[in-house]
């Protein structure tokens, strides 16, 4: 598919992130609905961000959000990705409430196998998981989207970064190296989100700084999901997700075989119907 910018029609904004701003477009020759996403570079820096996104070409996964090309674009590039029609996870829940618990499953399961495909066929880490990464459409597809695929364009999202560090781990946060574990913390905070239908780790509304968010893990005990209310399993390998020293967190392949994960797999949800029935926010 060659892309071109005046094969697009250019329509609603759909969202401001830490990254930029996301649009709904057109690609009329083929009549395919996408997602547009700007990324602010410098112009000696856009070259190797095309460069280093040429690999998503190749990227084929029924579980990661499909790249169609990218431009320099402005002060920046241009990427343009599938568009999913329900959108993502934090909005659904903050419409529709908490994520039902069948659905949490088809949702842990889908995730662990993107994450297996970036890591396997990729070779990179996501670097982002969390509720607004992990994205729906209504034929029930799950998938996940903004993984670390560009070395520059992580840069250069984190140069004009201001968010929090909500969903960072703690060997993240304290700025020694980390690994593939990063991403297995900010998943079990991400599927207890969606249990919850709220961030588990603080007040709502009230944005933590690195430095707050460090304490707050070090002095308080980590929020678990109720066993009452959730699967036992499903409550097992969220808090195993949330072990702070990540030497003992499990790995990816000790998640892939964790029984929640084995349940979910062959579970019969119908994501479809679900999809049919909720609300997505006009926000
Ligand atoms: P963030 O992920 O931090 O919210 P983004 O800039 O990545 O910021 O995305 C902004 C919003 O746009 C997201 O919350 C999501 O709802 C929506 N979005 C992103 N990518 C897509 C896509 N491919 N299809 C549909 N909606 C998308
Ligand atoms: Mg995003």
């Amino acid at each position: 598919l060659d892309l071109r910018e005046e094969d697009l029609a250019i329509g609603k904004p759909m969202g401001e992130g830490a990254g930029g701003t996301v649009v709904k477009a057109m690609h009329r020759p083929t009549q395919t609905p996408m997602a547009l996403k700007f990324i602010r570079a410098d112009y000696n820096i856009r070259q190797q961000i095309l460069k280093e996104l040429q690999i998503l070409h190749e990227c084929n996964s029924p579980y990661i959000v499909s790249f169609y090309g990218a431009y320099p674009k402005d002060n920046g590039v241009r990427v343009c990705l599938e568009y999913m029609d329900l959108r993502s996870f934090d909005r659904i829940y903050r419409k529709n409430g908490p994520i039902p618990v069948p659905v949490i499953g088809k949702v842990t399961f889908s995730v662990l196998q993107g994450l297996k495909y970036l890591y396997e066929d990729l070779r990179v880490m996501h670097r982002d998981i969390k509720p607004s990464n992990i994205l729906l459409n209504s034929l029930g597809f799950i998938k996940i989207c903004d993984f670390g695929i560009s070395k520059e364009m992580v840069n250069s999202i984190a140069n004009t970064f201001v968010g929090t560090a909500s969903y960072m781990s703690p060997e993240r946060m304290n700025g020694g190296s980390y690994t593939v574990k990063s991403d297995i913390w900010s998943l079990g905070l991400t599927l207890m989100e969606l249990a919850l239908g709220r961030y588990p780790l603080k007040v709502e509304g009230e944005l933590m700084s690195i430095f707050e968010m460090l304490s707050y893990i070090n002095t308080e005990a980590l929020p678990q999901l109720p066993e009452d209310k959730f699967p036992p399993a499903l409550c097992d390998l969220v808090s195993k997700c949330l072990i702070k020293d990540p030497a003992k967190r499990p790995a990816l392949k000790d998640l892939l075989a964790h029984q929640y994960t084995r349940e979910c797999a062959v579970a019969k949800v119908n994501i479809e119907q679900w999809a049919a029935s909720i609300v997505i926010a006009d926000f």
